[in-house]
């Protein structure tokens, strides 16, 4: 016997979406049922009340026990989890919403059998194919270019961690990560992290024209890659005091991101290929930059923001910005 609720009786006033759980404890409490998670994939979805996408009658009843609205009018029915990652898919709501809650707020991020044993699931399969489409759900299609004061600099990834001694050499066992971070008074603001191939001025102008709009500030070390930012139409501003190792003093915010990626690919992945690290650095960025609106990062993990478009891995190779 199905259960009919009729939804969209909402104003039509412009409605915030719902709001986003603040700790575990009432993470747990709110979404302990299939039916919690279906109205709040609902509310998500028609914050302004619900609208059939065929003839825009504003009512409609749940019906398959919640799981899809059908209009009072033409009877159209939609599900609540269509272009969503939910959709069509066999793992109950709870634990989506439970895995998407743990990748967005868990800081070093989350191995698939961490997931397994969080869930209590069955099959290792199952969570690993979870997350990867939750990090595929990380890339961003938009990738406006962050601005303001910025810091630039480069790191090594991979190898023997080494000084950079007297010159910036090229080490084929290791990966060029280039950072540009937004300064924010005595705070840090957006990041973005690119791969490049060299240290050379054509890689790292490269990076910062694709990550950092013109006109913005922007801080780097003396190294002359970075020269012909002024001629690119940057405030280029170059320190040229000091040995390289003192980097970390000059800029330490863009050095706690290092430290902070540095510990999650060693601690949580034990190291990542090199084909690989370009996804793992959008996962970073996605979940850094949304370190204080877990709700958005939430919301768009899990598909419900409308925006997300198929998974693009177009950029990801090369050395644009990411995030
Ligand atoms: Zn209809």
């Amino acid at each position: 016997m199905a259960r009919y609720v009729v939804v969209g009786r909402r104003k039509r006033t412009a409605m915030p979406r719902p709001d986003f759980p603040r700790t575990l404890g009432e993470f747990q409490v709110r979404f302990s049922t299939e039916d919690a998670c279906r109205r709040y994939l609902r509310e998500s979805r028609w914050p302004d009340g619900y609208r059939c996408p065929r003839c825009q009658h504003a009512e409609a009843y749940s019906v398959a026990r919640g799981a899809l609205l059908q209009c009072r009018a033409c009877r159209y029915q939609i599900s609540v989890t269509a272009g969503t990652v939910m959709h069509r898919t066999r793992v109950p709501l709870r634990d989506w919403f439970w895995a998407a809650y743990l990748v967005t707020t868990h800081t070093p991020g989350f191995s698939a059998l961490q997931l397994q044993r969080q869930l209590g699931l069955g099959r290792y399969e199952t969570a690993w194919t979870m997350l990867q489409k939750l990090r595929r759900a990380m890339i961003r299609p938009e990738r406006d270019r962050i601005t303001g004061i910025v810091e630039v600099d480069e790191t090594y990834l991979g190898g023997v961690e080494e000084g950079r001694g007297g010159g910036r050499r090229r080490d084929s066992s290791k990966s060029i990560v280039v950072a540009a971070v937004e300064v924010r008074g005595r705070g840090t603001g957006r990041i973005r992290l690119g791969v490049v191939p060299d240290v050379s001025g054509q890689s790292l102008v490269g990076f910062v024209e694709a990550a950092v709009a013109p006109g913005s500030t922007v801080r780097t070390d003396g190294w002359q890659g970075y020269a012909p930012l002024t001629q690119r139409g940057y405030d280029h501003r170059p320190t040229t005091q000091g040995a390289p190792k003192e980097a970390a003093a000059l800029f330490p915010r863009i050095h706690r991101v290092f430290t902070h990626l540095k510990t999650w690919i060693w601690g949580t992945h034990r190291g990542v290929s090199k084909k690989h690290l370009p996804h793992y650095l959008n996962e970073f960025v996605f979940r850094f930059n949304r370190r204080r609106t877990p709700m958005a990062a939430f919301q768009s993990l899990l598909g419900l923001t409308g925006q997300h478009s198929a998974t693009t891995y177009r950029g990801l190779y090369d050395a644009e910005s990411t995030g």
